[in-house]
């Protein structure tokens, strides 16, 4: 037994992250693998990206300097405010950590989606919070309405993941301005929109007249997905000045990678590189689950940039299947949901191939 460990991390789990590409082509005897088991961009790095990071590797002896300026007024220019509305950190899950960090006391409360990502409560668990989880819907949504019925004076964070991974569902808009007028003083309302620039704009509440009107609303967002860049870390926060300045207190300094930043800043002086891939996972989407539904499974209307659907066989047996086959998904057994896939959306020419394996497996498992 290793001695020293803080109290707190024993109740913690360890994140598990699907196969990699190398573990399963060495596992199955594979030359190549299909993963879309991580919401990873397919179409990604984009050429303005890469670029970018090319001409930064010769400055990687220094700490990164003007572009982490630059990053946080164009991502402020992106949501009508200034750049001290914004901070950064390495990938979405390091800013969640932060604002855990910043946030929660031993003893506090947070109130987080049972089905959902996972580091919500992670992050709040080694800060010593009690975690209260509030299952979805029967539709498989967050119910705001849940929520409101939770709070209590010793809520602190209310984590909520729009649309939600894994199931893509979105939060009722409708419901939303109410619900943040019902939090407590001290209680923070955390917005992961990781996935939102998937999203139909009609059905995201815009957080920003909240977050400008002084409400305790925190918005996060990632370069992972949309942007294609998973491996350059790099994630932000946007929220009131006050709020990024113990933000700021709590993080290290240099909380970004200059490859990682180079790329993000390309990424958004150039946006219709990204959106146009974008819209096309977007019409893919569309497409897959009309496929989907004439093979005989039921998906749930994503706005993210993959498919949850449940399916006609066992979850686990038919990623199972696919894995041997050289297709990488995520099935939903960890999550309660043990008929359910989620499929990243891929390039059009692996959305195809998937289908197909996914047919042979259901063959496979009905014979
Ligand atoms: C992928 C994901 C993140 C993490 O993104 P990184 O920027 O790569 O750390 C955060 N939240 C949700 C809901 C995600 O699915």
């Amino acid at each position: 037994m290793v001695k020293g460990i803080r109290k707190f991390a024993y109740d913690c789990e360890k994140y598990v992250s699907g196969k990699s590409m190398d573990e399963v082509m060495e596992e199955y005897g594979l030359t190549s693998v299909i993963k879309l088991g991580s919401n990873e961009n397919q179409y990604g790095p984009y050429p303005v990206a890469v670029q970018a990071m090319q001409a930064e590797i010769g400055r990687m002896n220094i700490y990164p300097e003007k572009n982490y300026i630059r990053l946080k007024e164009l991502v402020g220019e992106k949501f009508g405010v200034d750049g001290d509305w914004v901070s950064l950190g390495h990938g979405a899950g390091n800013v969640l950590d932060e604002v855990a960090k910043t946030l929660l006391e031993d003893g506090d409360e947070v109130l987080l989606p049972k089905e959902s990502y996972r580091l919500y409560r992670e992050i709040s668990k080694i800060m010593g919070a009690k975690v209260v989880e509030i299952p979805l819907n029967e539709d498989y949504t967050i119910d705001l309405a849940d929520y409101k019925k939770a709070l209590t004076d010793k809520t602190k964070i209310v984590w909520i993941c729009n649309p939600n991974n894994p199931t893509g569902t979105v939060i009722d808009k409708d419901t939303f301005g109410a619900f943040i007028d019902a939090l407590p003083e001290k209680c923070w309302l955390v917005v992961d929109e990781a996935y939102a620039d998937f999203t139909d704009p009609d059905l995201l509440p815009d957080l920003m007249p909240y977050i400008k009107a002084g409400k305790n609303v925190i918005n996060i967002h990632t370069f992972s997905k949309y942007y294609g860049l998973a491996g350059g870390r790099i994630g932000y926060l946007v929220a009131n000045p006050a709020f990024i300045n113990w933000y700021d207190t709590v993080s290290e300094p240099f909380n970004a990678n200059r490859m990682g930043l180079a790329g993000a800043v390309a990424l958004m002086e150039h946006p219709e590189e990204p959106k146009k891939y974008g819209d096309l996972m977007i019409k893919d989407r569309t497409w897959m689950n009309e496929e989907l539904t004439k093979m005989g499974c039921a998906p749930i209307d994503s706005q993210a940039n993959f498919v949850f659907f449940q399916c006609p066989y066992p979850a686990d047996e038919v990623a199972e299947i696919l894995l041997q086959n050289g297709v990488i998904v995520r099935p939903c057994t960890g999550w309660g949901f043990d008929h359910f896939l989620r499929i990243s959306i891929g390039t059009t020419e692996q959305n195809k191939v998937v289908l197909a394996k996914l047919q042979e497996a259901f063959d496979k498992l009905g014979d």
